[in-house]
Protein backbone atom coordinates (compact mmCIF):
# COMPACT_ATOMS: atom_id res chain seq x y z
CA UNK A 1 0.00 0.00 0.00
CA UNK A 2 1.61 3.38 -0.95
CA UNK A 3 -0.63 6.36 0.12
CA UNK A 4 -0.09 9.99 -0.68
CA UNK A 5 -1.90 12.95 1.17
CA UNK A 6 -2.09 15.74 -0.90
CA UNK A 7 -1.25 18.72 1.91
CA UNK A 8 -3.36 21.89 2.39
CA UNK A 9 -2.05 25.56 1.55
CA UNK A 10 -1.09 26.68 5.32
CA UNK A 11 0.95 25.71 8.36
CA UNK A 12 -1.55 25.47 10.89
CA UNK A 13 -3.53 22.99 8.68
CA UNK A 14 -0.64 21.28 7.96
CA UNK A 15 0.06 20.96 11.50
CA UNK A 16 -3.35 19.83 12.21
CA UNK A 17 -3.05 17.54 9.59
CA UNK A 18 -0.49 14.96 11.34
CA UNK A 19 -3.41 13.57 13.58
CA UNK A 20 -5.04 12.05 9.92
CA UNK A 21 -1.62 10.68 8.92
CA UNK A 22 -0.70 9.45 11.98
CA UNK A 23 -4.04 7.39 11.89
CA UNK A 24 -3.19 6.42 8.94
CA UNK A 25 0.04 5.32 9.77
CA UNK A 26 -1.30 3.34 13.11
CA UNK A 27 -4.50 1.60 10.60
CA UNK A 28 -1.66 0.76 7.42
CA UNK A 29 1.50 0.11 9.77
CA UNK A 30 3.29 -1.23 6.15
CA UNK A 31 2.32 1.49 4.27
CA UNK A 32 4.32 3.97 2.45
CA UNK A 33 2.99 7.79 3.28
CA UNK A 34 4.31 10.05 1.22
CA UNK A 35 2.57 14.16 1.37
CA UNK A 36 2.65 16.24 -1.85
CA UNK A 37 3.01 19.68 -0.41
CA UNK A 38 3.29 23.38 -1.60
CA UNK A 39 7.38 23.76 -1.07
CA UNK A 40 6.89 26.54 1.75
CA UNK A 41 5.22 23.36 3.79
CA UNK A 42 8.13 21.01 3.24
CA UNK A 43 9.64 21.50 6.36
CA UNK A 44 6.56 21.17 8.16
CA UNK A 45 5.72 17.53 6.82
CA UNK A 46 9.32 16.68 7.02
CA UNK A 47 9.07 17.36 10.80
CA UNK A 48 6.23 14.84 11.16
CA UNK A 49 7.75 10.87 12.20
CA UNK A 50 4.97 9.30 10.28
CA UNK A 51 5.74 10.59 7.17
CA UNK A 52 8.15 8.48 4.02
CA UNK A 53 8.93 11.05 1.88
CA UNK A 54 7.55 14.98 0.98
CA UNK A 55 7.45 15.61 -3.00
CA UNK A 56 6.88 19.48 -3.12
CA UNK A 57 4.72 21.51 -5.96
CA UNK A 58 5.42 24.83 -7.22
CA UNK A 59 1.67 26.22 -7.38
CA UNK A 60 0.34 29.42 -7.19
CA UNK A 61 -2.39 30.06 -4.77
CA UNK A 62 -5.17 30.16 -6.45
CA UNK A 63 -4.40 28.96 -9.72
CA UNK A 64 -4.96 26.20 -12.03
CA UNK A 65 -1.79 25.90 -13.71
CA UNK A 66 -3.39 22.83 -15.95
CA UNK A 67 -0.08 21.55 -17.68
CA UNK A 68 2.35 21.60 -14.15
CA UNK A 69 -1.07 19.90 -12.93
CA UNK A 70 -0.39 17.06 -15.88
CA UNK A 71 3.05 17.17 -15.55
CA UNK A 72 2.99 16.39 -11.66
CA UNK A 73 0.28 13.76 -11.85
CA UNK A 74 2.24 12.04 -14.96
CA UNK A 75 5.38 11.75 -12.85
CA UNK A 76 3.31 10.51 -10.02
CA UNK A 77 1.51 8.09 -12.10
CA UNK A 78 5.14 6.42 -13.26
CA UNK A 79 5.98 5.63 -10.36
CA UNK A 80 9.48 4.41 -8.72
CA UNK A 81 11.18 1.43 -7.09
CA UNK A 82 7.92 1.90 -4.05
CA UNK A 83 5.80 0.92 -6.83
CA UNK A 84 2.25 2.71 -7.90
CA UNK A 85 0.22 4.67 -5.40
CA UNK A 86 -2.83 2.60 -4.11
CA UNK A 87 -4.08 5.66 -1.61
CA UNK A 88 -5.16 9.62 -1.87
CA UNK A 89 -6.22 11.83 0.62
CA UNK A 90 -7.07 14.94 -0.78
CA UNK A 91 -7.03 17.36 2.58
CA UNK A 92 -8.03 21.28 0.50
CA UNK A 93 -11.88 21.09 -0.73
CA UNK A 94 -10.89 22.36 -3.87
CA UNK A 95 -11.82 21.18 -7.18
CA UNK A 96 -8.49 21.43 -8.70
CA UNK A 97 -6.44 20.05 -5.40
CA UNK A 98 -8.31 16.60 -6.41
CA UNK A 99 -6.90 16.57 -9.96
CA UNK A 100 -3.67 15.34 -9.39
CA UNK A 101 -4.90 12.01 -7.66
CA UNK A 102 -7.09 11.02 -10.27
CA UNK A 103 -4.67 12.39 -13.28
CA UNK A 104 -2.54 9.86 -11.73
CA UNK A 105 -4.75 7.30 -11.41
CA UNK A 106 -5.01 6.37 -8.55
CA UNK A 107 -7.26 3.73 -7.62
CA UNK A 108 -8.57 5.06 -4.08
CA UNK A 109 -9.30 8.72 -3.44
CA UNK A 110 -10.58 10.06 -0.49
CA UNK A 111 -11.38 13.52 0.87
CA UNK A 112 -14.87 15.66 1.68
CA UNK A 113 -17.05 16.16 -1.25
CA UNK A 114 -15.61 19.76 -1.20
CA UNK A 115 -16.90 21.69 -4.27
CA UNK A 116 -18.95 18.92 -5.75
CA UNK A 117 -15.78 16.51 -6.15
CA UNK A 118 -18.15 13.59 -7.27
CA UNK A 119 -15.84 12.17 -10.09
CA UNK A 120 -12.67 13.37 -8.92
CA UNK A 121 -12.67 11.19 -5.61
CA UNK A 122 -14.06 7.64 -5.35
CA UNK A 123 -14.61 7.84 -1.20
CA UNK A 124 -16.29 11.30 -0.35
CA UNK A 125 -16.92 12.40 3.44
CA UNK A 126 -19.78 14.82 3.35
CA UNK A 127 -19.49 18.21 3.82
CA UNK A 128 -19.69 19.72 7.58
CA UNK A 129 -23.05 21.43 7.52
CA UNK A 130 -23.21 25.14 6.44
CA UNK A 131 -22.39 27.86 9.24
CA UNK A 132 -20.76 24.61 11.34
CA UNK A 133 -17.03 24.88 12.07
CA UNK A 134 -16.29 21.89 13.80
CA UNK A 135 -12.40 21.79 15.22
CA UNK A 136 -10.47 21.64 12.44
CA UNK A 137 -8.29 18.87 13.33
CA UNK A 138 -11.38 16.63 13.82
CA UNK A 139 -12.07 17.64 10.51
CA UNK A 140 -8.92 16.06 9.19
CA UNK A 141 -8.49 13.33 11.79
CA UNK A 142 -11.91 11.81 10.38
CA UNK A 143 -11.09 11.64 7.23
CA UNK A 144 -9.54 8.57 8.39
CA UNK A 145 -12.54 6.72 9.01
CA UNK A 146 -15.02 6.72 12.04
CA UNK A 147 -13.06 7.23 15.68
CA UNK A 148 -12.19 3.75 17.18
CA UNK A 149 -11.99 5.71 20.90
CA UNK A 150 -11.74 9.18 22.41
CA UNK A 151 -8.87 10.95 21.49
CA UNK A 152 -7.42 13.14 23.35
CA UNK A 153 -6.24 16.08 20.42
CA UNK A 154 -4.84 18.50 23.59
CA UNK A 155 -2.48 15.46 24.86
CA UNK A 156 -1.59 12.14 23.57
CA UNK A 157 -3.28 12.80 20.12
CA UNK A 158 -1.90 16.41 19.65
CA UNK A 159 0.18 17.39 16.89
CA UNK A 160 3.74 16.92 17.07
CA UNK A 161 6.91 18.48 15.57
CA UNK A 162 10.35 16.76 15.43
CA UNK A 163 13.03 19.15 14.98
CA UNK A 164 16.78 17.73 14.40
CA UNK A 165 18.85 18.81 17.83
CA UNK A 166 21.73 19.67 15.41
CA UNK A 167 19.83 21.83 13.44
CA UNK A 168 18.75 23.85 16.59
CA UNK A 169 22.16 23.96 17.13
CA UNK A 170 23.24 25.64 13.85
CA UNK A 171 20.42 28.26 13.98
CA UNK A 172 20.96 29.18 17.22
CA UNK A 173 24.61 29.89 16.10
CA UNK A 174 23.44 31.53 13.59
CA UNK A 175 21.01 34.36 15.08
CA UNK A 176 20.92 34.02 18.89
CA UNK A 177 24.08 33.08 20.01
CA UNK A 178 25.43 36.07 21.27
CA UNK A 179 22.32 36.46 23.69
CA UNK A 180 23.44 34.17 26.36
CA UNK A 181 20.64 35.66 28.52
CA UNK A 182 17.10 33.87 29.43
CA UNK A 183 14.84 33.59 29.07
CA UNK A 184 14.43 33.66 25.11
CA UNK A 185 10.68 35.04 23.93
CA UNK A 186 9.41 34.69 20.70
CA UNK A 187 6.92 36.64 18.94
CA UNK A 188 4.66 35.86 15.75
CA UNK A 189 3.22 39.13 15.28
CA UNK A 190 1.93 38.70 11.69
CA UNK A 191 -0.79 36.83 10.02
CA UNK A 192 -1.69 36.31 6.74
CA UNK A 193 -5.51 35.92 7.15
CA UNK A 194 -5.58 39.62 7.55
CA UNK A 195 -4.75 42.61 10.01
CA UNK A 196 -8.31 41.56 12.01
CA UNK A 197 -5.88 38.30 13.31
CA UNK A 198 -2.94 40.87 14.30
CA UNK A 199 -2.64 42.36 17.74
CA UNK A 200 -1.48 45.92 17.94
CA UNK A 201 2.13 46.30 17.36
CA UNK A 202 2.10 48.99 20.32
CA UNK A 203 0.66 46.12 22.62
CA UNK A 204 3.86 43.54 21.60
CA UNK A 205 6.15 46.18 22.17
CA UNK A 206 5.41 46.82 25.60
CA UNK A 207 4.80 43.55 26.31
CA UNK A 208 8.43 43.18 25.86
CA UNK A 209 8.93 46.33 28.34
CA UNK A 210 6.71 44.46 30.95
CA UNK A 211 8.95 41.25 30.63
CA UNK A 212 12.15 42.69 30.54
CA UNK A 213 11.15 44.86 33.84
CA UNK A 214 11.04 41.48 35.95
CA UNK A 215 13.54 39.66 33.53
CA UNK A 216 16.27 42.57 32.42
CA UNK A 217 18.21 39.81 30.61
CA UNK A 218 14.78 38.42 28.52
CA UNK A 219 15.73 38.74 24.82
CA UNK A 220 13.44 38.95 22.25
CA UNK A 221 12.73 37.83 18.25
CA UNK A 222 10.15 38.19 16.28
CA UNK A 223 9.34 35.24 13.67
CA UNK A 224 7.55 35.54 10.51
CA UNK A 225 7.54 35.52 6.92
CA UNK A 226 8.95 38.67 4.81
CA UNK A 227 5.36 39.98 4.62
CA UNK A 228 5.62 40.40 8.45
CA UNK A 229 8.71 42.35 8.43
CA UNK A 230 7.25 45.86 8.63
CA UNK A 231 5.11 44.63 11.61
CA UNK A 232 8.09 43.27 13.24
CA UNK A 233 10.45 46.80 12.15
CA UNK A 234 7.41 48.79 14.31
CA UNK A 235 7.45 46.71 17.76
CA UNK A 236 11.29 46.84 17.13
CA UNK A 237 10.72 50.85 17.26
CA UNK A 238 8.71 51.18 19.16
CA UNK A 239 10.05 49.37 22.07
CA UNK A 240 12.08 50.92 24.89
CA UNK A 241 14.31 47.11 25.10
CA UNK A 242 15.99 45.21 22.29
CA UNK A 243 13.63 42.94 19.93
CA UNK A 244 15.23 41.55 16.82
CA UNK A 245 13.53 41.10 14.15
CA UNK A 246 14.00 37.97 12.08
CA UNK A 247 10.66 38.09 9.95
CA UNK A 248 11.53 36.75 6.44
CA UNK A 249 15.46 36.10 7.09
CA UNK A 250 15.08 32.71 8.50
CA UNK A 251 13.82 29.51 6.48
CA UNK A 252 10.73 27.82 7.88
CA UNK A 253 13.44 25.09 9.29
CA UNK A 254 15.11 27.47 10.62
CA UNK A 255 11.93 28.93 12.45
CA UNK A 256 11.06 25.62 13.54
CA UNK A 257 15.08 25.02 14.97
CA UNK A 258 14.80 28.83 16.89
CA UNK A 259 11.40 28.34 18.31
CA UNK A 260 12.57 24.61 20.10
CA UNK A 261 14.84 26.79 21.90
CA UNK A 262 13.03 29.74 23.14
CA UNK A 263 11.33 29.61 26.69
CA UNK A 264 8.13 31.03 25.52
CA UNK A 265 6.20 32.27 22.10
CA UNK A 266 3.64 34.86 22.24
CA UNK A 267 1.69 34.80 18.81
CA UNK A 268 -1.57 35.63 16.78
CA UNK A 269 -4.05 33.30 15.71
CA UNK A 270 -1.58 31.92 12.72
CA UNK A 271 0.44 28.92 11.21
CA UNK A 272 3.59 30.05 13.86
CA UNK A 273 0.96 29.64 16.97
CA UNK A 274 0.50 26.03 16.16
CA UNK A 275 4.10 24.89 15.54
CA UNK A 276 4.95 26.16 19.02
CA UNK A 277 2.27 23.92 20.28
CA UNK A 278 3.41 21.33 18.34
CA UNK A 279 7.39 22.00 19.29
CA UNK A 280 5.92 21.74 23.33
CA UNK A 281 7.08 25.12 23.37
CA UNK A 282 4.62 27.17 25.97
CA UNK A 283 2.74 29.60 23.96
CA UNK A 284 0.30 32.64 24.93
CA UNK A 285 -1.91 32.64 22.20
CA UNK A 286 -3.75 35.80 20.84
CA UNK A 287 -7.01 35.92 19.23
CA UNK A 288 -9.93 37.99 18.40
CA UNK A 289 -11.88 38.05 15.47
CA UNK A 290 -11.85 34.32 15.06
CA UNK A 291 -12.27 31.29 16.87
CA UNK A 292 -10.07 29.34 19.18
CA UNK A 293 -12.86 26.11 19.24
CA UNK A 294 -12.07 25.96 15.60
CA UNK A 295 -8.36 25.99 15.66
CA UNK A 296 -6.99 26.36 19.28
CA UNK A 297 -3.22 25.46 20.32
CA UNK A 298 -3.24 22.16 20.48
CA UNK A 299 -1.25 21.52 23.84
CA UNK A 300 -1.96 21.73 27.39
CA UNK A 301 0.99 24.28 28.00
CA UNK A 302 -0.80 26.61 25.55
CA UNK A 303 -2.86 29.90 27.10
CA UNK A 304 -5.49 31.12 24.91
CA UNK A 305 -6.05 35.35 25.52
CA UNK A 306 -8.86 36.67 24.21
CA UNK A 307 -12.01 39.41 25.61
CA UNK A 308 -15.11 38.55 25.92
CA UNK A 309 -16.88 41.04 23.56
CA UNK A 310 -20.11 40.20 21.22
CA UNK A 311 -18.98 40.65 18.46
CA UNK A 312 -16.23 38.14 18.04
CA UNK A 313 -15.83 35.82 16.33
CA UNK A 314 -16.67 37.76 13.43
CA UNK A 315 -13.97 36.27 11.06
CA UNK A 316 -13.84 38.99 9.49
CA UNK A 317 -10.36 40.05 7.14
CA UNK A 318 -10.81 43.99 8.76
CA UNK A 319 -12.59 45.20 12.02
CA UNK A 320 -16.10 46.04 10.01
CA UNK A 321 -17.13 48.09 13.38
CA UNK A 322 -13.86 50.06 12.79
CA UNK A 323 -12.78 50.12 16.79
CA UNK A 324 -10.97 46.51 16.73
CA UNK A 325 -11.56 46.34 20.72
CA UNK A 326 -11.30 42.62 20.31
CA UNK A 327 -7.42 43.23 19.96
CA UNK A 328 -7.11 46.61 21.04
CA UNK A 329 -8.97 46.03 24.87
CA UNK A 330 -6.66 43.05 25.07
CA UNK A 331 -3.86 44.89 27.03
CA UNK A 332 -0.31 44.18 27.23
CA UNK A 333 -0.75 43.78 31.46
CA UNK A 334 -3.25 40.80 30.28
CA UNK A 335 -0.81 39.21 28.28
CA UNK A 336 1.94 39.23 30.53
CA UNK A 337 -0.10 37.67 33.38
CA UNK A 338 -0.55 34.45 30.97
CA UNK A 339 3.22 34.97 29.76
CA UNK A 340 4.57 35.32 33.46
CA UNK A 341 2.50 32.32 34.39
CA UNK A 342 4.87 30.52 31.47
CA UNK A 343 8.39 32.41 32.82
CA UNK A 344 7.25 32.09 36.76
CA UNK A 345 7.53 35.39 37.30
CA UNK A 346 4.88 37.66 38.84
CA UNK A 347 2.19 38.72 36.86
CA UNK A 348 2.50 42.59 36.69
CA UNK A 349 -0.57 44.78 38.23
CA UNK A 350 -3.11 45.17 35.16
CA UNK A 351 -4.56 48.82 34.52
CA UNK A 352 -8.21 48.01 34.04
CA UNK A 353 -10.20 50.04 31.75
CA UNK A 354 -13.91 50.03 32.12
CA UNK A 355 -16.04 46.81 31.06
CA UNK A 356 -12.76 45.11 30.51
CA UNK A 357 -11.62 41.14 31.01
CA UNK A 358 -9.95 38.43 30.02
CA UNK A 359 -10.84 34.96 29.59
CA UNK A 360 -7.46 33.00 29.13
CA UNK A 361 -7.87 29.36 29.47
CA UNK A 362 -5.49 26.21 29.27
CA UNK A 363 -6.23 24.54 25.94
S1 LIG B 1 -16.02 43.04 14.70
FE1 LIG B 1 -15.40 42.56 16.77
S2 LIG B 1 -14.40 40.57 16.61
FE2 LIG B 1 -14.51 41.40 14.54
S3 LIG B 1 -12.55 42.44 14.27
FE3 LIG B 1 -14.02 43.98 15.00
S4 LIG B 1 -13.77 44.01 17.24
FE4 LIG B 1 -12.82 42.14 16.45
Amino acid sequence: MRILVVAPNWIGDAIMSQPLIRRLRLQHLRARIEVLAPKHLAAVYESMNEVDRVQTTSFLHGSLQWKERVATARALRAGDAHGPFTHAWVLPNSWKSALIPWLARIPVRCGYTGEGRWGLLNRRWPNPPKGHRPPMIETYAALAGGFERKYDWFGADRPRLVVDPAHVAIAKAKYIDRHTARPLIGFCPGAEYGPAKRWPVEHFARLAELVAERHPDAAFFCLGSPKDKPVAAEIAALAHVEVTNLCGNTSLREALALMRSFQAVVSNDSGLMHMAAALDVPVVALYGSTDPRHTPPHNTQATIARIPIECSPCFARECPLGHFRCMRDLTPELVYEQLAARLGAAPAQPTPSPGQGADGRRA
